[in-house]
C-alpha cells in the first residue's frame, strides 16, 4: 500500500484537495482498513487519476499503473484476467471479468442435456442455418421481438405504440423487417402475446444465476449445460462463465464451429461434451447448414484423439442425412476413439417450424418435412459404437 501511495505522489501533481483526501484516506486505511469507505476512496483516487477505467461490463486495470507497481497481475489473477486495450481509451491494459453476453433462455431441470439432472443455458447467436432448426430465436445475436399470432385479436395497439409503422389508423399487428426490439408494443398489448427475447447479462450475472441453485443440480448428478444457437459464438464471455464456477459439473452442446484454439480452451475446461455431428459431405453441409465442415471435422478429430469424454448428437433430418452413405461415413470418423460414450440419435420432429413465424421468419426448408425417418442404426453397431435414439 505504501508503494501505491509512493506512485501518486510521484507521479500526479497533487491538489491540495486531493493531498488531505489521500491523508484521510489513509487514516482510514490504518482504522478501518476492510471498511467500505476505503474501498470507495481507493476506487475514486483510481478513476481520479486514470489508474482504473470501470464500466457496468468490465473493469480494467492500465499497464502503466501495473508496470510501476511491479506485480505481476497476470500472474496474481491468472484465472480472471486478459491483457486488452481499453473500450474507452484505446489504452493497453488488463482487463477483469464483467464481460457481457446474450442468453435467450435458461431452463430448469433438464434431462437430455448431459449427465443428471440440470440447467441448461441458452446463449443467443448463431453461425450456421441448419434448415431444421427448431430454435430461430437463437439465430440472431441480438434481443428480437417474438409475437404470438394465434389469440391475436388485431386491436392494433401494438401498431399504435411503434414508433417505426407507418399509417397508425391500420388495426392490425405489428412487425416491421427492421425491428429494433425497443418493447414499445410489448407494454401495449392487452393480452401479453409479444416478449422480447434475449437478455444482455455479465459473466457475474449469469454465475449468480448457475449458482442459485447450483448445489442442488451437483446433488442430483447434475450441473449446468451451454446451449444456444452456439455458445461458441459468444466464446470469451462463455470462459470467463467458466473461470467462475470450476466447482461446477459443466457441459456443452455444440456445432463446434469454431476456431481451434477457442474450441480447445473452451472444451479444456468443461467436465464433459456434446457436439452435433450433421454431414460428411462438405458440398451437403453447405447447402443445408450454410457453412463449410471443415473447421467442425477438425474440432471432431479433436475431441476423438483427446481425453475428454464426449457424445456425438446427429439430428436425423428425412433424405438429407439419414442415408447410409453418411452414417457410414460418420460411423468411420468416430471409429476407435476411446472418449466416444455414445451417439444419440435425434429423429427431425415436423414442429421444428413452429416457432418460425414467431419470430416474423418463414420456414421454407428444401427437404420433405412429412416423409417417413428411416433410422439405419445397425450402421454403428457395425462399427462397435453404441446409439441410442431420443
Ligand atoms: S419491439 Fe419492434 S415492433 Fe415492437 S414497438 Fe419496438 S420496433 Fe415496433
Ligand atoms: S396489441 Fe396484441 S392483440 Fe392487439 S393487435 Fe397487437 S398483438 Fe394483437
Amino acid at each position: 500500500m505504501c508503494r501505491f501511495f509512493f506512485i501518486l505522489t510521484q507521479n500526479l501533481n497533487m491538489s491540495i484537495p486531493h493531498f488531505i483526501l489521500t491523508l484521510l484516506l489513509l487514516g482510514n486505511l490504518s482504522f478501518h482498513y476492510y471498511s467500505q469507505i476505503s474501498a470507495i476512496s481507493i476506487i475514486y483516487f483510481c478513476l481520479f487519476y486514470k489508474f482504473i477505467c470501470i464500466d457496468r461490463e468490465y473493469f480494467l486495470i492500465y499497464n502503466s499503473i501495473i508496470d510501476n507497481i511491479n506485480v505481476n497481475v497476470n500472474c496474481f489473477f491468472k484465472s480472471v484476467c486478459r491483457h486488452r486495450r481499453c473500450p474507452k481509451t484505446k489504452k493497453a491494459g488488463v482487463i477483469f471479468l464483467m464481460k457481457s453476453g446474450t442468453v435467450f433462455d435458461i431452463k430448469e431441470f433438464a434431462v437430455h442435456d448431459g449427465p443428471g439432472v440440470r440447467q441448461t443455458v441458452f446463449f443467443k447467436g448463431c453461425p450456421l442455418r441448419c434448415q431444421w432448426c427448431h430454435n430461430p430465436e437463437g439465430l440472431s445475436s441480438k434481443p428480437q421481438l417474438m409475437f404470438s399470432h394465434n389469440s391475436c385479436t388485431g386491436c392494433g395497439k401494438c401498431r399504435l405504440a411503434c414508433p417505426l409503422t407507418g399509417p397508425k389508423d391500420i388495426p392490425a399487428p405489428v412487425y416491421p423487417s427492421d425491428c429494433t426490439a425497443c418493447g414499445a408494443c410489448v407494454e401495449a398489448c392487452p393480452l401479453g402475446l409479444r416478449r422480447i427475447t434475449g437478455k444482455k447479462m455479465t459473466s457475474k450475472e449469469l454465475v449468480n444465476a448457475i449458482r442459485e441453485n447450483g448445489d442442488y443440480y451437483a446433488a442430483l448428478e447434475g450441473g449446468v449445460t451451454f446451449s444456444g444457437g452456439e455458445p461458441l459464438m459468444q466464446g470469451e464471455f462463455l470462459l470467463e462463465v467458466l473461470e467462475q464456477i470450476p466447482d461446477l459439473h459443466t457441459a456443452i452442446e455444440t456445432s463446434a464451429y469454431a476456431p481451434a484454439n477457442l474450441f480447445r480452451a473452451v472444451t479444456d475446461r468443461l467436465s464433459f461434451v456434446m457436439m452435433d455431428v450433421k454431414l460428411m459431405d462438405p458440398a451437403l453441409h453447405r447447402r443445408y447448414t450454410g457453412v463449410d465442415n471443415r473447421m467442425i471435422l477438425e474440432n471432431l478429430t479433436r475431441l476423438c484423439r483427446g481425453k475428454k469424454e464426449f457424445v456425438v448428437r446427429i439430428p436425423l433430418i428425412p433424405g438429407v442425412n439419414n442415408t447410409e452413405e453418411n452414417l457410414e461415413q460418420t460411423a468411420a470418423f468416430l471409429s476407435g476413439s476411446a472418449c466416444l460414450l455414445r451417439v444419440e440419435l435425434l429423429p427431425y420432429h415436423q414442429t421444428a417450424g413452429a416457432k418460425y413465424r414467431m419470430a416474423g421468419m418463414e420456414y421454407r426448408p428444401e427437404f420433405d418435412t412429412s416423409a417417413r425417418l428411416q433410422i439405419p442404426q445397425h450402421i454403428f453397431e457395425k462399427y462397435k459404437i453404441r446409439s441410442v435414439v431420443l
